[in-house]
């Protein structure tokens, strides 16, 4: 029997580390994974539904098999656009044999059983699970930096998103198996760890613990052997003062805090249903802003949600001024189904959206310019990612999240990847900075 599998996986952190732990289970249950979709028998698309250009990705990749060259393989459509179109894909592609949500992957095992017998119609679509996948076979890439899932799911409404519809509600795993896998990256050799939720900051451990976020971080922040933790995404609602103070107590939680705002307008806020208003987010930027390290505040904004008036969005614009964000990303809203915004009336057209965005990204790309310049000069530690070997540069991530490239004296050959290095930074663009390693450094640490 040819148990080859490739996948390929659209969207967020979230989708990647599931990605991993799916790859985990097979490669457990004796499956051998390929590079390319023509060399193996089973084909996953772990698929993103967020919004529709995500979504549109993985039906075009199924057009391209539609024909002879899909003969002979299964394949599989697992994440956000099975969870949310269900059976539907069996008839818009009836090439594909599962459909899997993933709140259902616990039962992957089962679900590849019944693939081998042939079924050529398997679904994993139910919602109604207390559990995370929780997986001990997770199969991680970066030998470095690893994502460690501690809650899954959302219990927010917000008007224009489908992650309630696609992951479910929301579970927290207990801190107790949190930090037992924790410790096992440490003692594997991982020296990164990043937190990983829809809202980390709605986690509350089910078990007589009882942690908070803020005390999981600080924990996880005390395991020797790792030296950063990171953590997304944070919901400002739920964003609770103890977070920074964790932050100000402990230096391996790192200098970063990506707090999603969608909007400057309260008046739009409110018909996000994002439950808070504008100065209540002013109030977590201020705590941030008042912690003893720089932290670096980075962010998403939804540019034409319906009813967005002029005046809105230039409410949106004075927030990115008022609070100088190190970085965002802004998409263009994007109707989705079962979502309350596909009723609203008041739809922006596209054209108005696109000039929108380009606004907001001009507008932030000065910042970022004046920003990332106000750091020339300065020392940052730096954890090394990787040599690009084109530019004769080493690639490193600041603890504030900011890319770092860096020249290192000698070293053409060795390998920095995994090592915390103290680097000047001589140079710096909107989205990234460019740097020297300090002379006679040496690597702090190589794993
Ligand atoms: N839970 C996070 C929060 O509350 O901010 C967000 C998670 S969501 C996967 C990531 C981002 O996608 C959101 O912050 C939002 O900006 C964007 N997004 C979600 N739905 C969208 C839609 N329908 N159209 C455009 N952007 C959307
Ligand atoms: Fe989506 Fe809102 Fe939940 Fe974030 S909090 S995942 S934007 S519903």
């Amino acid at each position: 029997m040819d148990k080859t599998f490739y996948i390929e996986t659209f969207g967020c952190q979230m989708n990647a580390h599931d990605s991993e732990k799916v790859i985990g289970t097979l490669l457990h249950q004796g499956y051998a994974q390929v590079d390319t979709p023509e060399a193996a028998h089973y084909v996953f698309y772990n698929t993103c539904s967020i919004r529709d250009k995500a979504e549109q990705k993985v039906f075009n990749r199924l057009q391209q098999f539609k024909r002879d060259a899909g003969k002979g393989k299964v394949f599989a459509v697992i994440g956000c656009v099975a969870q949310q179109e269900g059976e539907k894909i069996f008839e818009k592609a009836p090439h594909v044999s599962l459909v899997a949500g993933s709140a259902s992957y616990t039962k992957l095992p089962q679900m590849l059983v019944q693939l081998e017998a042939g079924s050529r119609r398997v679904t994993g679509l139910s919602l109604d699970t207390g559990e995370a996948f929780d997986t001990p076979f997770t199969r991680r890439d970066n030998p470095h930096r690893a994502y460690l899932t501690i809650i899954e799911g959302c219990d927010k409404s917000c008007a224009y998103c489908v992650v309630p519809f696609t992951r479910g509600p929301e579970r927290s795993r207990t801190s107790s198996s949190v930090m037992a896998e924790a410790q096992g990256l440490a003692g594997a050799g991982y020296t990164e760890i990043q937190l990983l939720g829809q809202n980390v900051n709605s986690y509350r451990d089910p078990s007589p613990a009882g942690w908070n976020f803020a005390t999981l971080l600080d924990r996880v922040g005390q395991i020797p052997g790792i030296r950063r933790v990171r953590f997304t995404t944070s919901h400002p609602r739920d964003f609770g003062k103890e977070i920074i103070d964790a932050i100000d107590s402990n230096p391996v939680l790192c200098d970063h805090v990506h707090l999603p705002v969608q909007s400057g307008s309260t008046r739009v806020l409110q018909s996000m249903q994002r439950l808070y208003t504008r100065d209540e987010y002013m109030r977590r930027i201020e705590w941030i802003k008042n912690a003893r390290r720089k932290i670096a505040i980075t962010t998403d904004i939804i540019a034409g949600f319906p009813g967005e008036t002029g005046k809105d969005f230039e409410a949106t614009l004075a927030l990115l001024d008022e609070v100088q964000y190190d970085s965002l990303f802004a998409f263009k809203y994007s109707p989705r189904p079962n979502t309350a915004a596909l009723a609203m009336e008041d739809q922006v057209p596209e054209e108005e959206k696109t000039r929108r965005i380009v606004t907001l990204n001009e507008r932030q790309r000065a910042i970022q310019i004046r920003r990332n310049s106000q750091l020339i000069g300065e020392v940052q530690q730096v954890h090394v990612e990787g040599r690009n070997r084109a530019l004769g540069q080493w690639i490193g991530r600041t603890s504030q999240n900011r890319t770092l490239n860096f020249v290192h004296d000698g070293d053409a050959d060795a390998a920095l990847a995994g090592a915390y290095l103290d680097v000047r930074v001589t140079r710096a663009g909107p989205n990234s900075l460019v740097g020297e390693s300090v002379a006679n450094a040496r690597p702090v640490s190589v794993m």
